[in-house]
């Protein structure tokens, strides 16, 4: 289990870390979530991190609602409602999952759908007519 990872994969991880922090500041997320994204979610080994997103998938479902982001345990649980920003001038920044060292197919299409979620969220339009 220690050697999952290998040098590279967590090397692009680190190099990453910081843009991942700043886009979770800017998209709105919880500090508890952005804590646990940046310091369990990324450095999950591949079955633990594909149950993690199915986790949220299905709670989603039970929820009737998207969460557009990934979650922390606590907020999964409580259904927390986080209004997720944009990005700066409406563009994704490049370093979701697949950027932090995703290492399988699955998971970058695990995470294109919950980034799909948060595309949604921001092309419907807003009440006040922004
Ligand atoms: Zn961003
Ligand atoms: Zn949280």
């Amino acid at each position: 289990m220690d050697n999952y990872l290998s040098n590279e994969d967590i090397l692009t991880r680190l190099k990453h870390l910081h843009s991942t922090i700043e886009c979770g500041i800017h998209s709105g997320y919880p500090p508890c979530c952005i804590k646990f994204y940046i310091t369990q979610k990324i450095w999950m080994p591949e079955e633990q991190n594909s149950e993690y997103i199915k986790k949220i998938i299905k709670r989603s479902n039970d929820l009737g609602k998207s969460f557009g982001y990934i979650p922390c345990p606590a907020c999964l649980e409580s259904g927390n409602d986080v209004k997720v920003l944009p990005c700066p001038n409406n563009i994704p920044c490049e370093h979701g999952d697949e950027n932090a060292g995703s290492y399988l197919i699955r998971n970058f299409m695990l995470s294109q759908q919950l980034l799909g979620l948060k595309n949604e969220l921001h092309s419907s339009p807003s009440p006040d007519g922004k």
